[in-house]
C-alpha cells in the first residue's frame, strides 16, 4: 500500500526540528489505486471493490543531526 514518508531533521546543537516535504512511497501492488502497477483499465466503481482506495498510515522518520540547523548558520 502506498503511503507518505515524512522526514524530520532534529539539529542537536540548536534544538531546531525541520520537517522535510512529504515524499510519496509507492508500492508495487496492482490492487492499490496509487501504485504504478495499478492497471489503467481498472476504473471505479469496480476498482473500489478490488483495490485499496486509501494510502497507508504515513511513515514518520526522525533523523537526529549533531549540527546546527541552516537557519542558525549550520
Ligand atoms: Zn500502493
Ligand atoms: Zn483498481
Ligand atoms: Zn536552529
Amino acid at each position: 500500500m502506498c503511503r507518505w514518508r515524512q522526514v524530520c531533521f532534529v539539529f542537536q546543537k540548536c534544538g531546531c526540528a525541520i520537517q522535510q516535504p512529504d515524499e510519496e512511497v509507492l508500492c508495487d501492488s496492482p490492487n492499490c489505486k496509487f501504485s504504478p502497477f495499478h492497471p489503467k483499465s481498472c476504473q471505479l466503481p469496480a476498482c473500489r471493490k478490488t483495490c485499496t482506495q486509501q494510502r497507508g498510515y504515513p511513515q514518520q522518520h526522525t533523523v537526529t543531526v549533531n549540527a546546527v540547523c541552516p537557519n542558525h548558520g549550520g
